[in-house]
């Protein structure tokens, strides 16, 4: 008996009907689920509709000695689905935990002494997604928060981190803690003069030298901490005489 059809008019006392209905677990339709198991079936068809001529199926009728296969198969079914709920809660609880590494290494980092915060460190973002992780935050030891470092510095292979770090924090004090530069170099799209480039390069110069000389006096211990002293200080470009001079007397 290997007929996947139960042919002609229903014997009802050889058979049992089951409506889609009674099998809520089966999402395909319960003619497919039969086919894929080996259970001889027959669609329970209770007419047309009227106009669009497509016919109106209620449940299948299967043989009675087909019942406990049925069932049998409708268990392996339910076990499956259980076992798939289960691997996405185990993935849900990979996450949380990921998610919760992430807020202790934040907390751990705002708990440290501003000396020793890490040059780049992960930074504490809102987004409607929660918190995100932003790994390439410096810190800036001038103004005690991180910014995000730009592109062009942060990506010179040839770099080292500290040296990277350390360009870095010059162009953000540059911008942000030196008024006077930023107020006068930012032209935000207006026209500038045709001197522009050289009194720019200049005024750059002297607003980079400046924030130099603010990180080797307020931040001495954070740079002693992270070992950036003559040899950072002077791969950087145009750093002066009197600049490093200062680095040989404090950053020892
Ligand atoms: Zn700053």
């Amino acid at each position: 008996m290997n007929q996947d059809r139960i042919t002609g008019t229903i014997n009802k006392s050889e058979c049992i009907h089951i409506t889609q209905d009674e099998a809520k677990g089966i999402n395909e339709s319960l003619a497919s689920f039969c086919l894929k198991n080996k259970i001889a079936f027959q669609k329970h068809f209770t007419g047309y509709h009227p106009w669009k001529r497509y016919p109106f199926y209620d449940g299948i009728w299967i043989y009675k000695r087909d019942a406990s296969r049925f069932q049998q198969a409708y268990k392996t079914l339910e076990e499956q689905r259980r076992k798939e709920k289960d691997e996405e809660s185990r993935r849900c609880k990979n996450r949380k935990r990921r998610e919760s590494y992430t807020k202790n290494k934040i907390a751990r980092i705002r708990d440290m002494p501003s000396d020793k915060r890490p040059l780049f460190a992960p930074v504490e973002t809102e987004s409607p997604f929660g918190i995100v992780e932003y790994p390439l935050g410096a810190y800036c030891p001038l103004c005690g928060s991180y910014f995000s470092p730009s592109g062009y510095l942060t990506y010179q292979t040839k770099w080292t981190k500290k040296l990277k770090w350390l360009a870095n924090v010059i162009t953000h004090s540059r911008h942000y803690h030196n008024r006077a530069y930023d107020d006068k170099w930012q032209t935000h799209g207006a026209p500038v003069s045709p001197d522009y480039d050289e009194e720019h390069r200049m005024a750059k110069h002297e607003a980079n030298e400046s924030a130099k000389m603010q990180l080797i006096h307020k931040a001495t211990a954070y740079l002693v901490y992270h070992k950036i002293g003559l040899k950072e200080f002077r791969s950087l470009q145009e750093t002066t005489e009197e600049t490093l001079n200062e680095v040989k007397k404090r950053l020892k």
